[in-house]
């Protein structure tokens, strides 16, 4: 079963009903878990979802929101298993993962680097793809909201997964989210208040048109945004007519193309 499990939907704001973000998918044998936002690993727990045996971590950037849970992942790799694990851990994160990863050992310990099992780290350049096997395809790509920050696209054979991570207005990221199964598109702020570093239901409509996905997921909504209005609404008044959803922790999505 190919799907995705949303584990983390939230922001910096901290929220009784969400942590922050973090998305659980699974191609064939493969599972990955794209960033690592805090709340991640208890609600991996929660919903059953095998933290321990995950083959991949992916990572966006550096913001804590979506990398503040890894300490305490590898943590509870060290000293959290039962039994040992062996396999290897494969680690695909933007220019600058090998210097963040050395700067969380530095003030955590060894484990983050050492957690008992082998670390492939993969450091994917903005624009570059990985064949990271099993006929999967993990393909990047930049976004202006920091220094190092890319979205991601994965295509495997009948199945395809893209997540904006964070992003501020692009003419690009539609066009390489083309056509993939879901779409998890982060739509932080309302139209009259966001920067340039996040998106927003106008600028969202623009890039999911172009995108053209099975199903748009909106996610790394602000809470003050989210109670006040509709968000699936704001982005098809805005002009986008597909089908479209807001994230909620434990949403399962089947990954199949049309
Ligand atoms: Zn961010
Ligand atoms: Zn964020």
């Amino acid at each position: 079963m190919n799907e995705l499990v949303v584990v983390g939907c939230g922001t910096v704001v901290p929220e009784p009903d969400r942590g922050a973000s973090s998305y659980f998918v699974r191609i064939g044998e493969t599972s990955a878990l794209f960033d690592c936002g805090p709340g991640a690993v208890q609600t991996l727990s929660r919903l059953g979802l095998p933290w321990a045996t995950l083959d991949a971590l992916v990572i966006t950037h550096f913001h804590a929101d979506h990398v503040g849970a890894l300490p305490g992942l590898f943590f509870a790799f060290k000293h959290g298993l039962y039994e040992p694990r062996a396999e290897p851990l494969r680690i695909i994160g933007p220019l600058g993962t090998a210097g963040f990863l050395d700067r969380l050992a530095a003030a955590y310990g060894d484990f983050v680097l050492d957690p008992g099992f082998p670390l492939a780290l993969d450091e994917l350049p903005a624009g570059h793809e990985l064949d990271v096997g099993s006929g999967i395809v993990l393909r990047s790509h930049k976004t202006p909201h920091t220094e190092e920050s890319v979205a991601y696209r994965v295509d495997a054979g009948d199945a395809s997964f893209g997540y904006s991570g964070d992003s501020g207005p692009t003419d690009t990221l539609g066009g390489f989210m083309r056509g993939v199964s879901a779409f998890v598109c982060e739509c932080s702020l309302r139209d009259d208040e966001v920067g340039d570093n996040h998106l927003s239901p106008g600028r969202v409509a623009r890039i999911a048109r172009e995108a053209s996905p099975n199903l748009l997921i909106l996610t790394h909504v602000y809470p003050h945004l989210r109670r006040v209005a509709d968000v699936a609404s704001l982005v098809e008044a805005a002009g986008y007519g597909g089908s479209v959803d807001v994230a909620y922790e434990g949403m399962r999505v089947a990954l199949t193309n049309r």
